[in-house]
């Protein structure tokens, strides 16, 4: 099934234009997560509307001819609070979709209605039932659990369709389905599932078993198969790139060039690629910035960015050799930035224990769950 992926051309170097934008509000989060990767979650640290009008300036006429999105994360941007948001979102025309990644805990009617009025969708951050929440606590260390929930139980009292994200730390076997069990009650509409991540200040270890993370991924596939109500975001990039394969159009999944998603930091700096390589400094890359929309529009900072950013340069050779050797690329892509900076120490390198856990062994689990439930003599 991965083989095709050493035989991609498709995909070289990274496009001018994206098709999303993540902006931090502020710094600031209210929780303090032990998995958590940002460096400064707690200070306060606001985005002036200064940056978000830099911002739209650029955004603006993308957005009038192609469908474009504002990813609002943070620190916890509901942090910023309603009236700093309404002021930063102002700036961006009616063709701008809003999008708003949260830990839950702040959402009350007012925020609900705070969304519908600017027709914010909603993805929660919740990592399955209360037990497996242990690492999501409050500043003072208190579970955080009971107040997710009571923020979810808002969203649908109003009726909001939301999406949720949920970082797995062990995925041992009866997780998956307890965790794609427990979302088909939260209500969500769609689920992401991140296994746990070694990345920024988060130094954990995120190696596992290889077998018990296929198995997981398989497990997931079997529970979805079983209630498919929920959009599962892992699984169907797998079957989308298996069908693909099949009908031999797996070239054309990947997009042309790579989508710089740009993050506009607080203070209107520029990160490419990776979101949590922001407030970051090393001593051969600097701050990761290419930029910062307050001296430079966006457009022309994305516009050579490869160029002016020498980690980017870095970091397309690694996308190159990824390509060469890995018969998981079609697939995958050449993986995350932040991923081998964070467990590489460089950007050229190829293999993570991020890219085993999170494309190699979900596109192995698919297929794993396939072989065990082909029909007899198929
Ligand atoms: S990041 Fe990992 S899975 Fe993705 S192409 Fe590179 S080596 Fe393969």
């Amino acid at each position: 099934m991965a083989a095709p992926g050493r035989s991609l051309h498709g995909m070289r170097g990274m496009a001018a234009v994206p098709s999303y934008v993540v902006m931090q509000p502020t710094t600031l989060c209210n929780l303090d997560c032990a998995y958590c990767y940002l460096p400064f979650r707690a200070a306060d640290r606001r985005m002036p509307v200064a940056v978000a009008e830099a911002v739209a300036a650029s955004v603006n006429p993308w957005a009038a001819s192609a469908r474009f999105s504002v990813v609002w994360h943070g620190g916890e941007p509901l942090a910023a609070g309603r009236e700093q948001l309404a002021a930063l979102m102002a700036p961006f025309g009616p063709e701008v979709e809003h999008h708003v990644q949260t830990n839950a805990t702040l959402i009350d009617d007012a925020w609900c209605e705070f969304f519908v009025a600017h027709r914010m969708r909603v993805s929660v951050s919740v990592d399955g039932p209360r037990e497996r929440n242990g690492d999501r606590v409050t500043r003072s260390g208190r579970p955080a659990y009971d107040r997710i929930v009571r923020g979810v139980a808002a969203l649908r009292r109003h009726d909001l369709p939301f999406s949720a994200l949920a970082v797995v730390n062990d995925p041992a076997p009866g997780r998956a389905a307890e965790l794609y069990d427990y979302c088909l009650d939260l209500g969500c509409e769609v689920l992401g599932v991140n296994i746990e991540e070694t990345e920024g200040v988060n130094t954990r270890t995120n190696a596992h078993d290889p077998a018990v993370v296929t198995g997981f991924w398989a497990e997931l596939v079997a529970a979805w198969r079983r209630q498919p109500r929920i959009h599962l975001r892992e699984v169907e990039w797998s079957l989308r790139y298996a069908a693909a394969v099949l009908d031999g159009t797996a070239d054309d999944l990947l997009p042309r060039r790579l989508d710089p998603i740009p993050t506009i930091a607080y203070d209107g700096s520029v990160v490419v690629l990776s979101p949590e390589l922001a407030g970051f400094t090393d001593s051969r890359y600097g701050d990761f910035s290419s930029g910062n929309v307050l001296a430079t529009p966006l457009h022309a900072i994305l516009a050579d960015a490869a160029e002016r950013t020498a980690w980017v340069g870095e970091f397309l050779t690694g996308v190159e050799a990824c390509r060469s050797s890995c018969p998981y690329f079609g697939f995958c892509g050449g993986g995350h930035a932040a991923n081998r900076y964070f467990e590489l120490g460089r950007f050229d390198g190829t293999e993570t224990e991020h890219c085993r856990n999170s494309k190699i062994r979900l596109l192995e689990g698919v297929l794993e769950h396939a072989r065990n439930h082909q029909s007899p003599g198929a």
